[in-house]
């Protein structure tokens, strides 16, 4: 294969993770170089979206790997999204990478999953800050900056009286705060699984010292390589994958139920999870660029509505409906203009199915095609309501 020229977007050329990515690179016989955020120049033409470097003109690139820091999200992403409008393969998506910044933001997309998250709440009207309190699950409770990193910006708050103060007086500075329950059975300790593409490449336990409840490495946090279980594996991967993101560092508590994720990260460390497991993190991550360069990040949904009358849709099979029982041949949806891209099994996804697949009542279909007929599939989705909170919606 041709060597790649691979564009390590990053402000610190010398730290640990961009040193180890360019080495993996070279080492694999392609070009990488390493290019500071702020020197590009973004401009927007119609059909010519283009880059500087330095004031000159940027060279082509077949892929680029973001590295951006916190401080810089907003050019950083900036820079990636105009990667993107050239036709520029990127590690992780601009988009993807905005929405892991925001703690809250974040939760929100995982919230309709069924994946374990730190029960938060997000308010601004004074009186609604105790009943938050109350409902995430009382004192001591967490409150968190919503774009901290690092373990800076994360308070474990004794008791409401406490909680309510520190609200108040990062609300009065104009900084957002979410509200989260203490997961206090993880005891100081959470689970980073590094993730590229649909695996766990490795995987640590960090563990806080002394009286310390946060485990941030940064906070002097102890680590130690862990083999995941099936389940934790499955929610890092998940989790990363809703969010968009092919190189993810997922966060996760080990609550009483099971893994609770608390953030996902799109520019995670190497020198931590390296040094911890032995495992070559940034190999892993070359890789599985080489492997998927010429995939571009299409968007399905933009792309095959172009047809008039055409769209994607997904929906359950229901017990009564007249899909199950049969086969996709069967079925008759080929003949109404309708493809079926993958069948979800309780969690299973077989994709690209035959004619001689079946379909089962509770499968989840990923369908194509006349939205005529898609449409007699697709409920309307009215929301559950409790009975006994009825009487307080408004
Ligand atoms: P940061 O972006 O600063 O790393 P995190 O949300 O990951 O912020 O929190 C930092 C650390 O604080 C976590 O690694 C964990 O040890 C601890 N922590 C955060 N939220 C909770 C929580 N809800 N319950 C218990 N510990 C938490
Ligand atoms: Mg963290």
């Amino acid at each position: 294969m041709d060597p790649l020229k691979i564009a390590i977007i990053s402000r610190a050329p010398r730290c640990y993770s961009t040193k180890r990515i360019r080495e993996a690179c070279t080492k694999r016989g392609h070009k990488p170089k390493v290019l500071d955020p702020l020197k590009f120049g973004i401009y927007v033409e119609s059909k010519h979206p283009s880059l500087t470097f330095r004031s000159r003109r940027l060279s082509e690139y077949d892929a680029v790997i973001p590295r951006i820091g916190s401080s810089v999200t907003f050019y950083g992403a900036a820079v990636v999204r105009q990667f993107e409008q050239m036709g520029v393969w990127s590690a992780n998506p601009s988009q993807s990478i905005i929405i892991s910044r925001d703690k809250l933001r974040s939760l929100q997309v995982l919230s309709r999953y069924d994946l374990g998250i730190a029960p938060s709440a997000f308010v601004r009207d004074r009186k609604d800050v105790l009943p938050a309190i109350e409902r995430v699950g009382g004192a001591p409770v967490i409150v968190k900056l919503l774009e901290g990193t690092q373990g800076v910006g994360v308070i474990l708050a004794d008791s409401i009286k406490i909680a309510e103060a520190i609200i108040e007086t990062l609300q009065s500075k104009s900084l957002n705060v979410l509200i989260q329950k203490f997961v206090s059975e993880s005891r100081g300790k959470d689970i980073r699984a590094f993730v590229v593409g649909d695996r766990v490449v490795a995987a640590m336990r960090r563990k806080a010292v002394g009286t310390e409840f946060r485990s941030n490495v940064h906070r002097g946090g102890e680590t130690e390589s862990v083999t995941l279980t099936e389940e934790y594996e499955r929610t890092a991967v998940r989790a990363a994958q809703i969010l968009g993101l092919r190189v993810a560092g997922v966060d996760m508590l080990e609550g009483a139920d099971g893994p609770v994720i608390m953030e996902v990260n799109s520019s995670p460390g190497l020198e931590g999870i390296e040094n911890a497991t032995n495992v070559d993190v940034a190999g892993a991550i070359v890789d599985y660029l080489v492997e998927n360069v010429r995939f571009d990040d299409l968007d399905i949904r933009q792309r095959l509505g172009l047809a008039r009358g055409f769209q994607v849709a997904e929906f359950t099979v229901g017990t009564d409906s007249n899909l199950a029982g049969k086969s996709i041949a069967d079925s008759g949806l080929r003949e109404r203009d309708v493809i079926v891209l993958s069948i979800n099994r309780s969690g299973q996804v077989h994709a690209a199915p035959k004619g001689d697949d079946e379909i089962h009542a509770g499968d989840l279909l990923l369908c194509y095609g006349r939205k005529n007929t898609l449409r007699d599939y697709l409920p309307l989705k009215k929301p559950k309501r409790k009975k006994a909170k009825a009487k307080n919606n408004s």
